[in-house]
């Protein structure tokens, strides 16, 4: 399985979405081509192209990509991320993560992922809307509501949606709001999306605590931002006490818990957590550490690895980013009898409330942000029993089972599908 090795895709992120396939192909004894199928993307689309600054005369080269995954399913799906740390090996990772996702959940897609190597924070508003609709018209004939549909993720929000919504319409003539989920509500989005994500991590954690025996935990939340946020809120709304909270510059402690509404309301004013008066600043790597019973990650990649996995104190890892833990991590977390709860099943909220958008947008019929809310916690529920009682009954740990479940769904998929010509 290593013909792959020195590929454009081949970096860590990469590495070890491979290495986590491989080792759920083996313990299920995976056929061998179809393994081997699932490596690498089918679709993988590198572009660049010039980007006018708001000072007119500067024109800089900007690198961006979208990757399909898996196109046995249905349409492909995934979030579309501004950072300076994109490249074809994240997002090509990102992309296969999206396909065990859609499985577990059992919504008819396969996995995509793209993305703009640029630091959005940098950017105007004008800016973003330029590089924006410059990317979609890049990319315009692969994406499309039967085709690819991209997602709002690190970076990017319901604005970029609605523009890049807006350029493919204008594109083909007429308003198709189907290309993109997460859009605002004015321009066909749903009720509910924008928290989706948060609302199941909060699911998972509720389901974890359970599993793991704890009453009234102590939470810190990494992460600020669509998913961190909304999480934190809905964890404090249930009754949960958050100690802690971060976003990019730093986080903020409060030993006996954090008002929410008022940590919410200081973002709001000042954009950033720093300076947050009730509660002591504390690092980011220091966060993880801190004396709690529920971990949610839910900022960026590789943030628990061998060097802190025998220092968190959590006994629940409610994974709110993609790819947060590395293998070794896993390894050690597993030995100290940490419960995780991995990403591929855990922040899988967002595609699923994505789904029912791309749903509710093709049948012209709108559902409250209740029915929403519960159709979305009845699949979240269904997929936490599903994993877990897959763990419990191949006594392996929950990552293992949901990439077994996930996986499963997809080889069966492909050997009925058959091969061409
Ligand atoms: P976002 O851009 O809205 O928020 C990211 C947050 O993390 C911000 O508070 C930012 O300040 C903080 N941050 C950035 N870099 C950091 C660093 N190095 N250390 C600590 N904090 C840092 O992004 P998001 O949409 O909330 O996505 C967060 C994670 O969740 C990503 O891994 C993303 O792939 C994953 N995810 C997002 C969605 C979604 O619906 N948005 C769905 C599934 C998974």
């Amino acid at each position: 399985m290593n013909g792959e090795n020195g590929l454009e895709w081949d970096t860590p992120m990469y590495r070890l979405a491979v290495a986590q396939l491989d080792q759920a192909a083996e313990s299920m004894g995976l056929d061998d081509n179809i393994w081997q199928r699932l490596h690498t993307p089918q679709r993988a689309h590198v572009v660049s192209f010039p980007f006018r600054r708001d000072e007119y005369d500067r024109v800089e080269t900007v690198f961006g990509y979208r990757v399909q995954h898996l196109l046995t399913m249905g349409p492909t799906k995934g979030g579309i991320r501004y950072d300076t740390g994109v490249n074809l090996g994240e997002v090509t990772a990102l992309s296969m993560w999206m396909s065990w996702k859609c499985s577990i959940m059992g919504l008819p897609f396969g996995g995509a992922k793209g993305g703009l190597r640029i630091n959005p924070r940098e950017l105007s508003s004008r800016e973003l809307q330029r590089i924006t609709r410059r990317f979609t018209s890049e990319i315009i004939d692969v994406i499309g509501p039967d085709r690819d549909i991209p997602a709002p993720d690190l970076g990017t929000n319901e604005l970029v949606m609605a523009w890049l919504m807006d350029t493919y319409s204008q594109q083909k003539g007429h308003a198709v709001p189907g290309v993109v989920t997460g859009k605002p509500i004015e321009i066909g989005g749903s009720l509910g999306r924008r928290e989706a994500t948060g609302r199941g991590v909060v699911s998972c954690v509720v389901d974890g605590c359970r599993q793991a025996g704890l009453s009234s935990p102590r939470v810190v939340v990494q992460g600020f931002g669509n998913v961190g946020r909304a999480a934190a809120e809905i964890l404090h709304e249930l009754g949960f006490t958050i100690v802690a909270v971060s976003d990019v510059k730093g986080g903020i402690y409060a030993e006996k818990g954090l008002d929410i509404p008022g940590v919410l309301a200081h973002v709001e004013e000042n954009g950033y957590l720093e300076g947050f008066p009730e509660a002591s600043p504390v690092g980011n790597a220091e966060l993880l550490e801190l004396p709690c019973e529920v971990l949610v990650p839910a900022a960026v990649e590789n943030q628990i690895g061998e060097h802190n996995a025998d220092r968190l104190r959590c006994r629940l890892l409610v994974e709110g980013a993609n790819g947060p833990t590395s293998l070794e991590a896993d390894t050690i977390l597993r030995e100290r009898g940490v419960l995780v709860v991995p990403d591929i099943l855990a922040n899988a909220g967002g595609v699923t409330v994505s789904y029912f958008e791309w749903i509710q947008g093709s049948q012209r019929l709108f559902w409250t942000e209740e029915e929403v809310n519960a159709k979305l916690i009845a699949l979240m529920e269904r997929a936490y029993k599903q994993v877990r009682e897959a763990a419990e009954r191949r006594g392996v740990d929950m990552r293992s089972a949901a990439l077994e479940l996930g996986i499963r769904r997809i080889a069966e998929a492909k050997r009925t599908r058959g091969v061409f010509p």
